[in-house]
C-alpha cells in the first residue's frame, strides 16, 4: 500500500479569533480531500481548539501542539493527553525543535519520548518531530542526532504504535528561516531514517510510516520536494497561516 500522503500545518503561538476565521475562509475555497490520497492536519494552540474546530474545514483534521508527560492532576499550566482526548482531538506534535531548544523549555529527548508513548496509550495520533541544528550538520552529525533522537522515542513504543506516529525531519536552521533544504538534502536524511526504523523497529513499520519533511517549505518550494520517493508530506509553521498552504496541501499530487 502507497503512504498515504500527509500535510501538517503547525500555528505555533498564533492567532486570533479574527486571523483564524480569515484563514479558515481561505482555507474552504480549496478542494475537498476528503477522497484524495491525503491527510491535513492543522495544529492551534490550545485556547483556540474549540473554536478552529468551528472555523475549519471539515475535511481536515486538528492537533495540539503540546501535551504534557503523564496523567493529569497538580501541574498547573498542562494540558494532558486524556484533555486532549476528552476535547476530541486526535493529534498532537511533539518534540518540535522550538520545545526542545528554547533556553525556556529545553525538553529533553527522554521527556519528549515519555510524551509520545504516554500520548499514544491514550489515544492520540503522534507527529514526532527530529532533527539537527546547524552547528550539528556542520560537525557532520546530522545522522547521529537524528537517530539519537528516534532511538529516545523507539524504547519507549511497541511496534503497534508506529500505526499512529509520523515522523517530521525537521532540520532547526530550516526552520522559520527560508533556508529550505534541498529535495537531495531532506531525501538522504529520509533515507537515513527509514532505514534506522527499518534495523531497529522493523521493515514492516519502516515501509509504512510516513516522514514528513518540515522547514520553510511554501508552494514554490513544496512540489520538488514531494517528488521525492521519502517524503511523505510536510510539516509546515510559517506557510499554514497562508492561503499558500492550499497549493502546499495540493503537492501531494507530484507523488
Ligand atoms: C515548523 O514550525 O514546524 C516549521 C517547519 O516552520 P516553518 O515552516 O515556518 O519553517
Amino acid at each position: 500500500m502507497p503512504r498515504k500522503f500527509f500535510v501538517g500545518g503547525n500555528w505555533k503561538c498564533n492567532g486570533t479569533r479574527e486571523s483564524i476565521a480569515k484563514i479558515c475562509e481561505e482555507f474552504a475555497k480549496g478542494p475537498s480531500v476528503a477522497d484524495a490520497p491525503v491527510e491535513v492536519v492543522i495544529g492551534v494552540p490550545f485556547i483556540y481548539v474549540d473554536y478552529t474546530r468551528e472555523k475549519l474545514r471539515k475535511d481536515w483534521e486538528l492537533a495540539v501542539e503540546n501535551c504534557w508527560i503523564g496523567k493529569g492532576g497538580a501541574f498547573t499550566g498542562e494540558i494532558s493527553a486524556e484533555m486532549v482526548k476528552d476535547a476530541g482531538v486526535p493529534w498532537v506534535i511533539l518534540g518540535h525543535s522550538e520545545r526542545r531548544h528554547l533556553p525556556e523549555l529545553k525538553e529533553s529527548d527522554e521527556t519528549i519520548a515519555t510524551k509520545v508513548a504516554y500520548a499514544l496509550a491514550n489515544g492520540i495520533k503522534v507527529m514526532a518531530c527530529i532533527g539537527e541544528l546547524l552547528a550539528e550538520r556542520e560537525a557532520g552529525k546530522t545522522q547521529e542526532v537524528n537517530e539519537r533522537q528516534l532511538a529516545a522515542i523507539a524504547a519507549k513504543l511497541k511496534e503497534d504504535d508506529w500505526k499512529n506516529v509520523v515522523i517530521a525531519y525537521e532540520p532547526v536552521w530550516a526552520i522559520g528561516t527560508g533556508k529550505v533544504a534541498t529535495p537531495e538534502q531532506a531525501q538522504e536524511v529520509h533515507e537515513q531514517v527509514r532505514t534506522w526504523v527499518g534495523a531497529h523497529v522493523s521493515p514492516a513499520v519502516a515501509a509504512d510510516v510516513r516522514i514528513l519533511y518540515g522547514g520553510s517549505v511554501t508552494a514554490a518550494n513544496c512540489k520538488e520536494l514531494a517528488g521525492k520517493p521519502d517524503v511523505d508530506g510536510f510539516l509546515v509553521g510559517g506557510a499554514s497561516l497562508k492561503p499558500e498552504f492550499l497549493e502546499i496541501v495540493d503537492s501531494y499530487k507530484s507523488k
